[in-house]
Parts: C-alpha cells; sequence; structure tokens
C-alpha cells in the first residue's frame, strides 16, 4: 500500500509550517531561538494561580460550545471599556483553540471553492494554508518595504468578480506595522464598495509601543456587520501553549464560524477560560508593565544590530522584527536563516515562505524578541555577522 496517495488533493501543495521547522532545528543544534513567536518566559503567576484555582474548584468538564459565559462577558467588556464597541455575548462572541482556529472555523464556514481572497504578503501562514483547505484562491497584494504600506491602488486593483474576503492584520506579523487610520479606512472603503467580508486579525492588540493605541477594524464606519475580529489571550497574557482564543462577529457570522467550530473542536478547555476571563477583566492594572516590557526587549534587539550587518525595521507593534540582510552579499533569506541556526547556534525565520508576488523576502529576517533580555544578548552577538 502508498498511504502517500491517500493525501485529499485540498492539501496538495501545503508545506510544513515554518515555525515548527525552525524551532525543530534550534533544538537539533541547541540554538537560540529568535525565530516561532512565543515567550520563553513564563506569563503571570496570578494568572496561572487563576488557572489551578479554576482547576481545584472542579471546572474540569466539557465547556459550553460557544465558550463559557464568563469568558464571553469579559470579551465583550472589554471591547465595551477599550473601544467603545458593543457585542452580545451570547451571539457574537465565541471561544476558539487559539486564534489559529478560529482562523480556521472562520475560513471553512464562509469561504466557497473558486473564492478569492485578498491576502497582504508577508501573510501569517495559516491565512494562505486555510484558504487552500477552503478551496479559494489567495491573491496577494504586497507591502512594501521599508514602509510597508497597505496601497489602496494595489488593492483595488486586485479585486475581481471572485474576490470574496480581505485579510488584514494589524499590529502586523511580520512586520510590525500598526496601520494608520487612512490605510484601515482605504481597505473599508473598498470592503464596501465591493460587498466583502473582512477578517481583522487582531492577536497583538496590546501590544504596541511608542503610546499608539490599536485601532479594531470593526470601529471603522459601516465595518461592524461586515468584519469578523480574531484575537488571542495567547498573546495578550503570553500564555501561547493555553490556545485559548476569540471570533467576534455578528450574529449570522458567529452562526456560521460556529458550525464549524463545533465539529473542528467543540470547546476549548474549561480552566483556562476561566482564569483569561479574570485576567481580562484586570487588562488596565496589567498593560502599563507589559507594554513597557516588550518595548524595552524591542529597543534592546534593534540597538544591539546597530553595529551588525542587519538593518532593523523598528516595528511599531508586535513582537517582531523584520531586518534587511546587506543587498551586496547576494546570499537569500533561506540560506542565510539555515547557516545561522546550523553553524551559529541563532534560529530565526527566512520570510520569503510569507510572499507569493513579490522576492522583497529574500531580502529580509524575520525576528522574535518576546524572550528573556539573555536570550536577547546572546542572539544578538550571535547574529553581528550573517
Ligand atoms: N495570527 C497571528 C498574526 C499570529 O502571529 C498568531 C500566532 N503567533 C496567530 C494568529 C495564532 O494565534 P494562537 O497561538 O492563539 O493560535
Ligand atoms: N504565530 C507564531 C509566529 O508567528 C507561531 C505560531 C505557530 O507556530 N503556529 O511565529
Amino acid at each position: 500500500m502508498n498511504a502517500s496517495t491517500f493525501r485529499a488533493q485540498r492539501i496538495a501543495g501545503i508545506e510544513p509550517s515554518i515555525f515548527a521547522t525552525m524551532s525543530q532545528l534550534a533544538i537539533e543544534h541547541d540554538a537560540v531561538n529568535l525565530g516561532q513567536g512565543f515567550p520563553d518566559f513564563n506569563g503571570p503567576t496570578w494568572v496561572v494561580e487563576a488557572f489551578t484555582e479554576a482547576l481545584k474548584s472542579g471546572k474540569n468538564q466539557y465547556a459550553p460550545m460557544p465558550g463559557t459565559r464568563r469568558l464571553r462577558n469579559s470579551v465583550a467588556e472589554y471591547h465595551r471599556r477599550f473601544y467603545d464597541l458593543g457585542w452580545d455575548a451570547n451571539t457574537e462572541i465565541t471561544v476558539t483553540a487559539g486564534a489559529t482556529e478560529s482562523l480556521f472555523s472562520s475560513m471553512i464556514a464562509l469561504l466557497n471553492p473558486g473564492d478569492e481572497v485578498i491576502l497582504f504578503e508577508p501573510w501569517y501562514d495559516s491565512y494562505h494554508a486555510n484558504c487552500r483547505i477552503a478551496g479559494a484562491d489567495p491573491v496577494c497584494v504586497t507591502l512594501h518595504r521599508p514602509e510597508f504600506r497597505i496601497d489602496a491602488d494595489a488593492l483595488e486593483r486586485a479585486v475581481t468578480p471572485r474576490t470574496r474576503m480581505i485579510v488584514v492584520n494589524n499590529p502586523h506579523n511580520p512586520t510590525g506595522r500598526m496601520f494608520t487610520r487612512e490605510e484601515l479606512q482605504s481597505v473599508a472603503d473598498i470592503a464596501s464598495k465591493h460587498d466583502l467580508l473582512v477578517i481583522s486579525d487582531e492577536v497583538y492588540e496590546f501590544l504596541t509601543f511608542d503610546g499608539r493605541h490599536h485601532i479594531p477594524f470593526a470601529t471603522l464606519p459601516g465595518m461592524r456587520d461586515r468584519t469578523l475580529t480574531v484575537s488571542s489571550t495567547g498573546k495578550t497574557f503570553g500564555m501561547t501553549g493555553w490556545k485559548i482564543g476569540y471570533t467576534i462577529a455578528s450574529a449570522p457570522l458567529t452562526d456560521a464560524v460556529r458550525t464549524v467550530h463545533q465539529f473542528a473542536t467543540f470547546a476549548v478547555n474549561t480552566p483556562g477560560q476561566h482564569a483569561m476571563a479574570h485576567a481580562l477583566d484586570r487588562l488596565e492594572e496589567y498593560l502599563p508593565e507589559f507594554r513597557a516590557m516588550y518595548q524595552s526587549k524591542r529597543d534592546l534587539l534593534e540597538n544591539g544590530l546597530r553595529d551588525s550587518t542587519l538593518t532593523a525595521h523598528r516595528p511599531e507593534g508586535s513582537y517582531f522584527m523584520m531586518v534587511s540582510l546587506p543587498a551586496d552579499t547576494g546570499i537569500s533569506d533561506v540560506d542565510c536563516a539555515t547557516r545561522l541556526v546550523t553553524e551559529r547556534g541563532v534560529a530565526v525565520i527566512p520570510p520569503s515562505v510569507f510572499y507569493s508576488r513579490s522576492e522583497e523576502g529574500h531580502g529580509m529576517l524575520r525576528l522574535c524578541f518576546a524572550k528573556t533580555d539573555e536570550t536577547l544578548r546572546e542572539g544578538i552577538a550571535r547574529l553581528q555577522q550573517c
């Protein structure tokens, strides 16, 4: 029997995730891991204690399919407090297994084979794969270096009669851009004009620097009912392994997403949902220190690379930094990343895998600074030359 002939056509050409690949190489080569995006330090003790408290008090059976009422209420409440957005916790919020499942369930629920989905490249890897699994065709619009701005004309040109959805990620992985209100409004105008859905991936909504404030896409005029907002407590509280995310959308869109979610995972771990509800209720106390810590890590990395051959593109949000390789070496990102992990003991992400149109990714690397200062210093030392 040739078991590999049993692979379904819908997964043909979908490559292993670069994050898994680079983390595996980092383990094999005992490398400092500035590749995959996760903190190498623990999240807040008081959130861990809330989890153990929930475990001990017997919150260990299936949660309701859409998520615990307590967590959905906490999500609705922080959206009211921070963004003045009103959502019905009963019909408009669904807790998912991380933002990853939220993106997957949303795309499977809302795309038909032959639909086109506009992605900005560099993209977050699961958007492209999910489109393909749903039978839809990704159409890419490049965010050109060094500014990585949204080009409204290029976006308009990418729309065809088959376009169904635009995916926006803000703050943006991997560039660290926070799109301006004008850039976001240009996306909203095109979504309205062509009657498109928008998935707005806002997992880094609180990882914002230099006093910047996040603009939720659903707050733009007319966007509330055509936007699915995706976020994740894994980023906000530095607990990526808990996999607690959520989708916020109008009741008819939520109903579609839940139709998939109920058979993808049915429900997400119960004690974690209780702990994250407790955590979201305390965002105001938590955020100043959280932001200051990540901003200082960004600065440490940027300053540390000043004397290297790499040119940093300063991130406005997220915990990623793109750096340009020196133009004259002719080495590609993939070769450079391979050499760095095997010979110099530092793992990074080669971003060309996040592009399909532009060649720009070949000239950059993505670094993650959600790492202890000690890890960052060691990584910087190993990155001095590529
Ligand atoms: N979207 C973006 C932009 C991300 O960077 C990530 C993970 N780093 C996710 C979604 C997935 O989030 P989660 O870990 O909650 O599944
Ligand atoms: N989102 C993380 C990153 O960009 C990785 C998440 C994953 O490995 N699926 O690195």
